[in-house]
């Protein structure tokens, strides 16, 4: 048996909300399509004021958010990152590129994100950075976190990528470190099809990030006066996204808390239901800290036994639900053995990242199709391999 192709519920589904297209038109009758024109203001804007950051950047990705982060952290090579391995490239890439040694530390049993009573013991000399990733746009402990950079004097570099429009006590990711990177791709919660944005608070960082971000060159002071000729100051690169993309992004921010309010029905919605297989010890819900005010960026299960998760998700797809697993941990890739990564360190990393499924959640999904999802999930622990 398998579903037709019409029926088939995919795991994520780029969406329009509303004047994406008429925005795209106007930058383009407007005939400004390079960066840092009148939508990519609009952008800025909204992210300054809505989440209250000193200034937003955007940028092409947000890998290169993570990238320009990094240039700005006072990194020689060999100087260490701590950050967790459960998570994406791009975050342990950003580092790695300045020369730096990524070190890998376990994630909290509970919430997924970085175990920040195992973060003092991996602290050494070279120490420089700390990466808390949100996952699932959960606020990592950013008390603690802050209090233990603190005192090291580490720089707080927050992954914020899957945490857009999320707070931790009422302030929002992205904000609560000196830098925080923001992800516009297709599979978060607001988006450009690519796209990003740091977030910087530090007058220095302010003014190197805006050189950094234009090939190295004065260019943003010079279009404000500043300086009477531009010219090449500092390294760089290229990091500013078109205006066709940020018409995009615009349209989406404007109406950035409907696309959060949908998620979070939805998320509300599988987790009540799903309730009694988590009852049963079938599976595992995901957990939110009374502090943290998530996005609906991800809805995941840990099932009971990593076993299981093969068939379960053969068996979903037979029936035309992608669900999907995530992240291989980063120490036991290739690349992070490299660093010294081996299977065995860091056991709750390894044993949650087995055992995790993704179910469908996208802007969009109709609450039909959660409840096709849903009950073809009950329908697997009643009839499905057990
Ligand atoms: C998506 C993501 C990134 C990378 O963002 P891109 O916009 O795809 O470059 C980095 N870190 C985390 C945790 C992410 O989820």
């Amino acid at each position: 048996m398998s579903a037709p192709e019409a029926s088939r519920i995919p795991f994520n589904k780029p969406f329009m909300i509303g004047p994406e297209l008429d925005y795209i038109r106007a930058a383009v009758e407007r005939g400004h399509l390079a960066g840092d024109g009148p939508f990519t203001q609009q952008c800025r804007e909204w992210l300054e004021r809505s989440f209250t950051i000193p200034r937003a950047l955007l940028t092409p990705s947000g890998t290169a958010a993570l990238e320009l982060a990094a240039l700005l952290c006072p990194l020689e090579p060999g100087d260490e990152v701590i950050l967790p391995s459960y998570t994406f490239s791009s975050t342990a890439n950003a580092f790695v590129l300045r020369g730096a040694k990524p070190v890998f530390v376990d994630i909290r049993e509970d919430t997924l994100n970085l175990d920040e009573r195992l973060i003092e013991e991996r602290i050494g000399p070279r120490t420089r950075v700390v990466v808390p990733v949100h996952y699932a746009g959960v606020a990592c402990d950013m008390d603690r976190i802050g209090a233990i950079a603190e005192r090291h004097g580490l720089v707080v570099v927050e992954d914020a990528a899957q945490g857009v429009n999320a707070t931790y006590r009422g302030r929002f990711l992205g904000t609560l470190g000196r830098l925080g990177a923001y992800s516009f791709h297709e599979t978060k919660n607001v988006l450009a099809g690519e796209g990003g944005a740091l977030a910087l608070r530090d007058a220095a960082d302010i003014e190197r990030a805006e050189i950094l971000r234009e090939k190295g060159t004065n260019r943003a002071k010079f279009f404000r006066g500043e300086v009477d000729k531009y010219t090449w100051v500092d390294v760089g690169s290229s990091l500013l996204p078109s205006e066709i993309v940020a018409a995009y992004l615009c349209a989406q921010l404007e109406h950035c808390d409907e696309i959060t309010a949908q998620r979070l029905r939805t998320w509300e919605h599988y987790a009540q239901a799903l309730a009694p297989l988590a009852q049963q010890g079938r599976l595992r819900l995901p957990c939110v800290p009374a502090e943290c005010r998530h996005n609906g960026h991800m809805f995941y299960v840990i099932l009971a036994d990593a076993a299981q998760r093969d068939p379960f998700l053969a068996y979903l797809k037979q029936r035309g639900v992608q669900a999907v697993f995530h992240y291989v941990p980063l120490h036991t890739s290739p690349m992070g053995q490299r660093f010294g990564g081996r299977a065995g360190q860091l056991p709750v990393t390894e044993d949650l990242s087995e055992r995790l499924v993704r179910l469908p959640c996208y802007y969009g999904l109709t609450r039909p199709e959660q409840d096709r999802v849903i009950e073809t999930m009950f329908e697997y622990f009643r009839t499905g391999a057990r």
